[in-house]
């Protein structure tokens, strides 16, 4: 008898389709045959297609990231899984020509100083130099060589640790809109330790930041990394899909078992029955299941738990969302003033304009658009300018050209605008983030059968759901596993007493 005669069939929900959702439905699958459980398994989604914010969008020879256009190699978890999906050739990274970035300041662009990292400078020259910072700044950042490390106290939101060591000339012009506009999140309520842990090692470690930003640069060698000097990220980190991220999608969805994915499908509550999960989907219809995975925005998460467990709920509630939008718009070459030698910019808030960031997305990756033309991809919204979203896609744009053609000289109207709103997506990371998080995971793993992912809890980027989703499938696997052997004793059992 093979290993899944005569075994039952184990029904698994997935509830939600975007990457978190789809990392841990493919998950599932291969664990289940890995351990020969024989399982049923649904993906329910309420939008019209998979992927969640992650979409690709080919137009007139332009192919469009109209959400996340990278991922970075330092988490390890998407790219081992574009290596397992077969997608390893098709990973590419970012141009080696133009490996550098911008921040604006009172309406002009400054190339953000080599060997800057997020808050400070690993390097002398570039930095003094710079007229990215006035004087003033620059001789407050250089204070904390001096000021004693902080020990203990409150837990310290990124604003208030960026003021307290390198002044608010650092917040205003790097912090807030390099580490913000990662969570698109106000850097006045975002947790340091939660988003940003290194920082408070490097201070603890040190007792100063530009301390261990040189120390870190010393040890690792002050050679030139491939492609000539970077400035402003590290950039052989980013990573994308030859043909955009979009095909993360095709390449899960099509290793999963065929009919399981059913888009426009949202479902309205979770109900705990004895050893079973009855899902209720919008329209009446339900569905029993033997485990669950909930793969949503800790909001619409939190709508479904609130019956079998409210306190996890008040939790989960506690976890804010922002809202995006992006704009794609593509021009001919000749439209744009600025050379496009570097991978975009960023936009302080203190400069009060409509973006908060722009991405050269033709020049960052190859193939983005046609020869001759270029496309530009603006971000709009986000914690700090919540106000954006109220405008229609025509404002938008509009508001959009305003002020790339401030900082880039864009001319003219574009021949292609590709406005993507993404309501309540981007999970913020509040002061008290990860004691809430412990709380949530105590929770969860008290409810039997159910297991949460998603960008709400250990971290936001494509990378970070990836593991979520693989942690939460592999949790279900082992339940399911010790559930199948439990049913398959006790069937035993049952059958040896009938027989006596
Ligand atoms: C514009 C933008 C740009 C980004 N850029 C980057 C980047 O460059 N690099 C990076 O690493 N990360 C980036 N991120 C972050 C990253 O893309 C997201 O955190 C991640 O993709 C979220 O995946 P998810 O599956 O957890 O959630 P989502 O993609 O939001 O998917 C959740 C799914 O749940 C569904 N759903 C919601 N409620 C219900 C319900 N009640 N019933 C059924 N289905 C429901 C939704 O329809 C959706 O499909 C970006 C995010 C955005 C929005």
């Amino acid at each position: 008898m093979s290993p899944r005669e005569g075994r039952r069939t184990l029904r698994v929900v997935v509830v939600g389709s975007g990457v978190s959702g789809l990392s841990a439905a493919h998950r599932l699958v291969t664990e289940a045959r890995r351990r020969h459980l024989v399982l049923e398994l649904t993906v329910l989604d309420a939008s019209p297609r998979p992927g969640g914010v992650l979409g690709t969008l080919s137009q007139d020879g332009y192919v469009m990231e109209q959400g996340p256009d990278c991922f970075l190699s330092t988490k390890p978890a998407a790219v081992a899984l574009c290596h397992e999906l077969g997608l390893g050739r098709e990973l590419v990274g970012t141009n080696r020509e133009h490996r550098r970035s911008y921040i604006a300041r009172d309406g002009r662009l400054h190339q953000v100083p080599e060997g800057f990292h997020l808050l400070a400078p690993s390097r002398f020259w570039p930095f003094v130099t710079t007229r990215l910072f006035s004087w003033a700044g620059k001789l407050r950042m250089g204070l904390d060589l001096l000021i004693p490390a902080r020990r203990g106290g409150e837990e310290e939101t990124l604003a208030e640790f960026v003021v307290r060591r390198l002044g608010q000339e650092a917040l205003d012009q790097a912090a807030q809109p390099m580490i913000g506009g990662i969570y698109t999140a106000d850097p006045r309520r975002l947790s340091l330790a939660a988003t940003m842990p290194q920082f408070l090692e490097m201070e603890k470690k040190y007792g100063s930041i530009l301390l261990a930003m040189w120390k870190a640069r010393q040890s690792q060698g002050a050679a030139p990394r491939a492609g000539g000097r970077a400035s402003g990220a590290r950039y052989d980190l980013f990573l994308t899909l030859a043909g955009g991220l979009a095909g993360l999608v095709d390449a899960l969805v099509a290793r999963l078992p065929e009919g399981c994915i059913c888009n426009g499908r949202r479902v309205d509550a979770l109900h705990r029955e004895g050893n079973h999960w009855r899902v209720q989907v919008a329209g009446g219809e339900t569905i029993q299941a033997d485990a669950v995975c909930v793969a949503l925005q800790a909001g619409a998460t939190r709508a479904l738990v609130g019956e079998a467990d409210p306190a996890l709920a008040e939790d989960l509630a506690g976890i804010p969302y922002a809202s995006v939008a992006t704009v794609n718009l593509g021009f001919d070459r000749s439209q744009v003033r600025h050379p496009l030698d570097g991978m975009g910019f960023v936009v302080p808030s203190v400069e009060r304009r409509s973006i908060v960031a722009s991405s050269f997305s033709s020049v960052k990756f190859a193939g983005r658009a046609p020869r001759g033309k270029v496309l530009l991809r603006a971000f709009v919204g986000g914690a700090t300018h919540p106000e954006a979203l109220a405008m229609t896609n025509g404002e938008l744009i509009d508001a959009v050209l305003r002020d790339l053609s401030i900082y880039v000289g864009a001319q003219g109207r574009p021949e292609l605008a590709v406005v993507s709103r993404y309501e309540s997506a981007m999970a913020q990371y509040c002061v008290g983030h990860l004691a809430r998080v412990a709380r949530i995971e105590a929770r969860e793993a008290a409810l039997p059968g159910l297991a949460l992912a998603g960008n709400g809890y250990r971290g936001v980027g494509i990378g970070d759901c990836v593991a979520s989703g693989e942690k939460a499938a592999r949790r279900l696997a082992d339940y399911l596993t010790d559930l199948d052997a439990a049913r398959w004793n006790g069937e035993r059992e049952l059958e040896q007493w009938s027989g006596e």
